[in-house]
């Protein structure tokens, strides 16, 4: 976008701020989260749009928001087709957010949408992103507690990029790091690993994790293997060295002890009792081979997800994006019936 299109949007009075929230059944904290960010758009010192992202809720949320993005002009609802997860439900609400800068937070008030002010403070000094870093986190299980850390510290070590420890998805993010983040089309999404391999001038703001205000967690332990996964293998060749070294030493123990059984026949000695040792390498050799041909195979499953280049998401409903779609539909006929 050039500067004269960025002066003509400011001079229009166009939006400032997009608020991107993934919702998936979160009915119960629904009511007390509206009056939050009602309260956070009047306190923000520009205009404002908050896109909630229904990512196949299967209770009322979706109901409620497409409502009241139809009485409240500042509220927009994006209804994907099923459940694709937290990462891609970011993903589809950043693709639809209009602001100069785009704040993403989690809908259950762990991420307290007060924050957001200073996080805005941050941006207007110049920083392009600026992310919330947990200072401390209340009312989760010392389990969630415990691999949430183990995972941060894995990371830590073996991630090419600095991902920052203690950091979730709530972050501000500028517009021409949407723009960039736009351009980035991968399947499996780790996305503040993705934020922390777009570079940019980047900061942080600190804050307490407060509990959840009601409701239970979405992250299973299913759903936390796959982003731990996802952010190893998306952000990391640490598995494939894994598969080298651990081959190679295979392989040579096995080296040293064919010498020694050699050396031992030169020696004249009695060799017909070998079934113990063949067992031996053969077992070493074949665990060894299928750990190697088990990781190669992932990262060759990501291959054939990415060559596939299947949308990431399928939107359903809209709701409260009317002027834009009409002036959309004024250009071209639209392909599918408005749902
Ligand atoms: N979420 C989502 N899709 C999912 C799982 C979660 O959109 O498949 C949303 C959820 O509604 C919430 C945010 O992602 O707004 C974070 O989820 P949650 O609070 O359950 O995760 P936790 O804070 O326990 O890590
Ligand atoms: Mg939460």
């Amino acid at each position: 976008m050039t500067s004269v299109d960025d002066a003509a949007r400011r001079a229009e009075g166009a939006l400032r701020y997009s608020l991107v929230l993934p919702i998936f059944n979160e009915e119960a904290v629904l009511p007390l989260l509206l009056a939050r960010i009602d309260a956070l758009m009047d306190a923000l010192d520009g205009p404002a749009e908050a896109i909630f992202v229904d990512d196949g809720s299967r209770d009322t949320s979706g109901l409620f928001l497409r409502l009241k993005a139809r009485q409240d002009p500042r509220y927009r609802y994006i209804g994907l087709s099923r459940n694709f997860g937290h990462q891609i439900a970011i993903t589809a609400g950043m693709d639809a957010a209009e602001g100069e800068a785009v704040i993403v937070m989690d809908a259950d008030l762990q991420d307290p949408p007060e924050i957001v002010l200073d996080m805005v403070a941050k941006w207007a000094e110049g920083y392009d992103v600026v992310y919330a870093r947990r200072r401390e986190r209340h009312g989760e299980s010392r389990f969630k507690r415990w691999t949430a850390d183990a995972f941060y510290r894995l990371l830590a070590r073996f991630a090419d990029v600095d991902i920052p420890r203690n950091v979730g998805d709530f972050r501000l993010v500028d517009r021409k790091v949407v723009e960039a983040f736009r351009g980035m089309p991968e399947q499996d999404r780790f996305v503040r690993g993705m934020f922390a391999w777009l570079g940019f001038r980047q900061t942080a703001v600190e804050f307490e994790r407060a509990p959840r205000e009601a409701g239970a967690t979405k992250y299973t332990l299913r759903r936390m293997t796959r982003l731990a996964a996802n952010a190893l293998i998306g952000f990391s060749d640490a598995p494939l060295k894994l598969v080298v070294v651990t081959g190679f030493t295979v392989s040579l123990l096995a080296g040293l002890y064919g010498a020694y059984v050699v050396a031992r026949w030169l020696a004249g000695a009695e060799l017909v009792t070998g079934w113990a040792s063949t067992i031996l390498i053969v077992a070493l050799l074949g665990g060894g081979n299928m750990l190697m041909t088990g990781i190669v195979g992932l990262y060759v499953g990501r291959i054939h997800a990415e060559v596939k280049r299947r949308p990431l998401y399928v939107v359903a409903a809209r709701e409260g994006f009317a002027h834009a779609a009409a002036t959309r539909e004024a250009d071209a006929p639209p392909l599918q019936r408005a749902g």
